[in-house]
Order: structure tokens, then sequence, then C-alpha cells
């Protein structure tokens, strides 16, 4: 899923219509148009011939939207390969997402779905998942993936095997997060194989060397909530377990609790059906989850329409906006820019908002950036950036290609292709729609 793209042509109140199916991603160019890989109920519906899918998996590096979202339009009979933890991940956003066409990842109806399709149970995609050391083997390929740090927990790049030689797919990664020990890893492993190509992000490859990491973004935070006596708001990615992690020992080292929604504690919960997940849980003694004022003036459980909060109610560490405004300080709230409206209920006077997300870099993030600002200078709270990226800066990547020495090099998911041939003189600037033998 391109945002880039989608926003070229779509914004909040202009979407593609989900009611003419996959035709609106396949017209404006959304998805490419390739033959046999998308599902025959969409195909049918855009006036095509079902097919039989010729793609035998599906290889998923990690949970963030831009990969995972469009496997959506996918072929029920396609496997999904992913991580045992990305899968944890995938069912979490899949509980407390709206059903649209383009977050049918785990399961879908057949559409459309005004026909008698709508009252058939849902379709359920096969889902394949590993842990570093597995190896996969599709037809005669064997594909190797080796854990990284990113932004999300559970994700990966990967060693693929051929009677070639190997090719190696970084996905998206970093080396300056918690657990950039990963990231060597899985550097060193791909330097290990004399790779005949490799296929790399490139975000930020126009960025030298930043200096950032979640250690700074840990010190800066802490100095910001520690003498504060008034609110204490933050706001990250809920999906990033490290940036939660890094919030909630600042809360506990300074005797505060941390207070999310329920969204957010849905969501822990179930990450944490991964028995591997050492993370604090939404049931720690220091994290307490916020209860959204209802508007109908008094509080009545019957008036809890979201599935997530009612199934949440009997929980003993629930606590009200009013609970918090009598003593601000003891709190640590996370809130989302979306959520801003609950800033009525809570009535900040003073305090601190820590934005810990990337910076505006487009116009449409621009408005909404400004419009944030207001919410913030209306309540007299002080604005604080604390953030690291989940990609890779440029002079690491450099540091990666020149170890792993791949004899050619495939840059994607990049802005500015054309600086990765400076590393690599055997760059090959991929075009859209064309094939690449190797
Ligand atoms: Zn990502």
């Amino acid at each position: 899923m391109s945002f880039g793209r989608r926003s070229k042509f779509f914004e909040e109140f202009l979407n593609p219509r989900t009611a003419n199916g996959i035709g609106d991603f396949l017209t404006m160019k959304l998805i490419p148009d390739i033959p046999a890989v998308y599902r025959d109920d969409l195909m049918e519906h855009f006036g095509r011939k079902p097919q039989n899918p010729n793609v035998q998996a599906v290889i998923l590096s990690h949970a963030h939207a831009d990969h995972a979202n469009y496997i959506s339009f996918l072929h029920k009979d396609i496997p999904i390969y992913c991580g045992q933890t990305c899968k944890y991940i995938l069912d979490a956003v899949d509980e407390e997402s709206q059903r649209t066409i383009e977050n049918e990842v785990l399961k879908y109806k057949k559409r459309p779905a005004f026909k008698k399709n709508y009252k058939d149970p849902p379709i359920h995609r096969k889902f394949n998942t590993f842990r570093t050391g597995d190896k996969i083997k599709i037809d005669n390929i064997e594909i190797e993936p080796i854990h990284v740090d990113h932004s999300v927990p559970g994700a990966y790049g990967f060693i693929i095997h051929t009677s070639e030689g190997a090719l190696i797919y970084t996905g998206d990664l970093r080396s300056h997060g918690t657990h950039s020990k990963m990231t060597q890893d899985f550097i060193k492993k791909a330097a290990q194989e004399k790779p005949v190509a490799m296929i790399t992000e490139g975000t930020r490859i126009n960025t030298g060397q930043t200096g950032e990491s979640e250690k700074k973004v840990y010190e800066k935070s802490k100095s910001y909530l520690k003498n504060n006596k008034y609110f204490s708001i933050v706001d990250f990615n809920f999906k990033d377990i490290d940036r939660f992690t890094t919030f909630y020992n600042i809360s506990k080292i300074l005797g505060k609790k941390l207070v999310i929604s329920f969204k957010h504690a849905c969501f822990l919960e179930r990450y944490h059906k991964d028995p591997k997940i050492k993370s604090p849980d939404s049931k720690d003694e220091n994290i307490l989850i916020l209860k959204p004022k209802r508007l109908t003036g008094t509080y009545c459980d019957e008036d809890y329409t979201d599935e997530y909060i009612k199934s949440r109610l009997n929980y003993k560490n629930i606590i009200t906006p009013e609970e918090i405004s009598k003593k601000p300080k003891n709190y640590v709230i996370v809130l989302n820019f979306w959520y801003f409206n609950q800033l009525i209920d809570l009535k900040p006077e003073g305090g601190v908002y820590i934005h810990s997300l990337s910076e505006p870099f487009n116009e449409e993030m621009e408005i909404s950036n400004e419009r944030m600002v207001n919410w913030i200078k209306f309540f007299n709270m002080k604005f604080v950036q604390s953030h690291c990226s989940g990609h890779i800066n440029g002079a690491d990547l450099k540091n990666l290609i020149e170890t792993v020495k791949a004899k050619k090099l495939f840059p994607i998911h990049t802005e500015k292709p054309k600086l990765f041939s400076k590393i690599n003189l055997n760059t090959h600037i991929v075009k859209e729609g064309q094939t690449y033998k190797i």
C-alpha cells in the first residue's frame, strides 16, 4: 500500500469506493494489474474471469500497513508467510479496526456485500508463521528469515537461497533502535552469503549519521516529565512496543501511572498472547485504562457500543477523566491526536505534551500538525518533540551495503534511488511493472 500514491488522488473524505470492489484500486493504479493473484469475488465483480493463482506464497516482512494491508486483495489460496509476533500484531489490529476493503488481511467476506454473500461466514486466509532460525521451503527455493530491529516487533529481513546464489531482502530496518543487535545479526549473515543481489529499503538514504537512539528519546522525555506538576500527555504509535516500553519505564521511575486507552489495552492483550513477549501488559500494576466519558451524561456501561470496551469494563485498573483531573501529576496519559477531543473531558490546565512520532513531511501532515498545535496551545501545554525513526539512517545504510557487498543492488521503498549508485556501481533503478532477472 503506497500512502504517497493513495494520497495523490484520495484524502479523508474522498476514498476509493468500497462498493466498486477492486475497481477503483486497479483503475487508479493503486495496485498493479497482475493476472491470477487477486480474489475471485473481486475479479468477478470487476467483470473479469477469476483465475487460479500462479503464485506459491507471499512473504510479509512486518505488520506495518504499507507492507501488510493490500494482502486484502490477494487470492485466498495464496499462503502468507510472516513472523509469529507479526501475526499476533495483525490479529490485534484486526480486532479493533472497522472492516473496509483495505484491511481484510486475515479474513474477508465475499463482495459485493449486498448479495446473499453477506450471510456466509468469512473466508480466512492461510497464514504460516516462522521465527528466526526457521527455513521456509517454497518449490525449489529456500527462504531464511532473520530478525531485524524496526519500529514494530516481529520484523524480518530475508536471505533467499536460489540455485544461482543468495538474494537478500532487507525489509524495513534500523541500526539505532533498542534491538540493534538483531539488525547486526542480519547484516552479518547476509554478508556471509556473498549474495548475487540485494533488495534494500532506503527511506532515509539522503541523511547522514543522525545520532538518534531510543535511549535519547527516554532521556529527553524523562527530563520534561520529571518535574511536571500538571498534565503529562504523550503520543506515539501503539504498534511501537519499544516506545511504549520507554514511556512505561519513565512513568514507573517517576512514580506516575501510565494511562492508556481501551483500544491500546486490547492491542496489548492480543500481543501478549505470544508467550515470548516480556514487555508489560494491560493488567500491569503501573498501567491504568482511561474510561471515555459518555456524552449522555452519566456513566452507564450499557451505553458503550464498542465491543472492545464492553468486554473489558470489569477490569480493576480503570480510571475516569475526572479522577485524573483531580491529581494530574500522578499520571502520564497516552493520547493520540485523533482522540484529542478527550482533552475536553480531561481539561488540562498546563503541562507537557510529548510528540513521539515523526515530524510532518508533507502538506497534509503540516495541516494536521497545525491543528494539533492549536489544541496544545488552547490547553496551555508545552509541545515537546522526542522521537527516533524506525528506519535506518543514510550513514548506517551505506555501511550495511558496503558490508554485505551484494553484486547487484535494487533500492526500493525510497524516493531517492539514484543516491545508491554512489555506494554500489551496480545499482539498478527499478521501474514499475518491469520484471528483473537475477
Ligand atoms: Zn515499516
